[in-house]
C-alpha cells in the first residue's frame, strides 16, 4: 500500500481541528493538528502525536508544556496560518493559561504538563498531565478528505 492510499483511508476519519501551543522561552509557537485523543479520566491525562521533523517538537520538548485548543468554525484561518498553508492577516493574537499560551476564542483549551514522551514511528506522542481548561461555546471546525467543513446536528423526532 502507498503512502496516499493510507492517507485517503485516514481521511475518510471526520475528525475536530486543534492548534498546539507552547512557548519557547521567548515567543508562542503554534501548530495544526488533528492527532489528538483524550485518554485518562483519574488522572486526567491527552495525547498528541507530532511528526518528528517538525519544529513544535523540540519546542515542547524545551518547555515540557504545551495547550491544545480546539477550534470553532469561525477560526479556518487560524488553522490554515498555523499548518503553513496561508498566512492569517493581522497576525494572531494569543492569550495564555499558567504562563502557557493560547488560541483566544477556541471551543476549549487543554493546558498540560509533560508527563511522557514516546516515539512511535516517524512520531512522537506526548502524553500530557491536564493542569487547567478553558471552555466557550460555538461549533467546531471539522477536517474530512483533507477539506475543512462544518458541523450540522441533525435532529432526531
Ligand atoms: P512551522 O512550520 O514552523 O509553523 C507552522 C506555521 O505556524 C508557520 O506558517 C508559522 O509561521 C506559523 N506560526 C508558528 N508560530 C506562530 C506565531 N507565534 N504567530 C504566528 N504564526 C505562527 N502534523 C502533525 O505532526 N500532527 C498532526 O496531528 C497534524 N495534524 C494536522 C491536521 C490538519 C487539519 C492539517 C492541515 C495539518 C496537520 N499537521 C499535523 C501538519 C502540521 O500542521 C504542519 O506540518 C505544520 O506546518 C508543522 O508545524 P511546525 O511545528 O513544523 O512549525
Ligand atoms: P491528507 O490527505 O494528507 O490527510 C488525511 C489524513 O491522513 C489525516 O487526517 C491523517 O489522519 C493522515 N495523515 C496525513 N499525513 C500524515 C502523516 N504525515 N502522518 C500520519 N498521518 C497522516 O490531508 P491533507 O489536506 O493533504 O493534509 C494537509 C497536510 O497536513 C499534509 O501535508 C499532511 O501530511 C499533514 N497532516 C499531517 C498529520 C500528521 O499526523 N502528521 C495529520 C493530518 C495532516
Amino acid at each position: 500500500m502507498d503512502s496516499r492510499e493510507f492517507r485517503n483511508a485516514m481521511g475518510r476519519f471526520a475528525t475536530g481541528v486543534t492548534v498546539i501551543t507552547t512557548n519557547d522561552g521567548t515567543d508562542a509557537h503554534g501548530m495544526t493538528a488533528n492527532a489528538f485523543m483524550s485518554i485518562s479520566l483519574e488522572p486526567k491525562l491527552i495525547t498528541i502525536s507530532i511528526d518528528n521533523h517538525a519544529n513544535m517538537l523540540k519546542k515542547i520538548k524545551a518547555s515540557g508544556q504545551y495547550a491544545v485548543n480546539f477550534l470553532s468554525d469561525q477560526q479556518q484561518d487560524i488553522s490554515m496560518n498555523f499548518a503553513g498553508q496561508k498566512k492569517k492577516e493581522g497576525g494572531v493574537d494569543f492569550g495564555s493559561i499558567q504562563g502557557v499560551p493560547v488560541i483566544k476564542e477556541s471551543l476549549a483549551s487543554v493546558v498540560c504538563d509533560v508527563d511522557q514522551e514516546i516515539v512511535v514511528g516517524d512520531h512522537t506522542l506526548f502524553i500530557g498531565s491536564v493542569k487547567d481548561v478553558k471552555v466557550t461555546d460555538g461549533n467546531p471546525l471539522t477536517f474530512y478528505c483533507g477539506k475543512y467543513g462544518d458541523y450540522r446536528q441533525k435532529e432526531y423526532a
